[in-house]
């Protein structure tokens, strides 16, 4: 099993990272996507990176804070592309609104164009959003691989999402009791279009909820979608997993 999504380098969690990506592996998640986000994450993911061959980076500053951090990580980013597997995450957030939606969206067109260049995927994040967010992606990136991560948004914004060929990814939030609406867009998104992440450390899924989260427990995620659409869980880790290794081609890496 894979988890897309994790900040494994995240300093909160650093010092643990070496015990969280064994219990991973004890689960049978041998492959983590680490989202770097500022500078010293990144520096600690090239590191992780190079002591497991199956942890693979990608980075940029998060929509709420580039207003922050923005102009001083995108050169650090740039300069480091060609060891990463996807730009991202990179988006709009109009709930948190803690950028200015202005800064938001030139770094969200900052981080289209340096996808473009260098033909990487690119992580969404979009949070009451998908307006915006879509009519910069039909303007200047309409082939680009694509995935909207920790989806929550609605059936309406997931059929955008699909229609333009961009997976849509789901975190433990889909098995949090009160998440009824969002497990109905688990049931109508296909499964060949669907990632599983957990968003490590947050998140945690319904049975550790409020608890530190961590890549072993996207099992439990993979489980909840398992249930949803009435197949096995090994039917889902097999389509799901092979989802995201096409997508950020891990196979021609490892
Ligand atoms: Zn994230």
């Amino acid at each position: 099993m894979i988890d897309s999504h994790a900040h494994l380098t995240s300093s909160q969690i650093l010092p643990q990272v070496d015990d969280l990506v064994d219990r991973a592996k004890e689960a049978g998640v041998k492959t983590i996507i680490n989202i770097c986000t500022d500078q010293p994450s990144l520096e600690e993911g090239l590191k992780l990176a190079k002591r497991n061959k199956n942890i693979f980076n990608a980075a940029a500053t998060t929509p709420h804070d580039v207003q922050e951090d923005g102009e001083t990580f995108f050169p650090i980013v740039e300069r480091v592309v060609d060891k990463l597997i996807a730009i991202g995450e990179t988006g709009l957030d109009y709930f948190y609104e803690h950028s200015p939606k202005k800064v938001q969206q030139d770094f969200l067109v900052r981080y289209l164009q340096l996808a473009l260049h260098t033909k990487l995927p690119i992580i969404f994040h979009c949070r009451d959003a998908f307006g915006d967010l879509f009519s910069i992606a039909d303007e200047m990136a309409q082939d680009l691989p694509a995935v909207l991560h920790c989806f929550t948004g609605t059936k309406e914004e997931a059929k955008g999402c699909l229609d333009r060929g961009w997976f849509v990814s789901f975190s433990g939030i889909i098995t949090f009791k009160k998440s009824e609406e969002l497990r109905e867009v688990v049931r109508y998104v296909p499964l060949n279009r669907m990632f599983v992440e957990t968003d490590t450390p947050y998140l945690a899924p319904q049975s550790h909820r409020g608890k530190q989260n961590e890549p072993a427990f996207v099992v439990e995620i993979a489980e909840k979608i398992a249930e949803i659409k009435g197949i096995s869980l090994s039917e889902v880790d097999k389509i799901v997993s092979e989802n995201i290794s096409r997508f950020f081609r891990l196979e021609a890496i490892g």
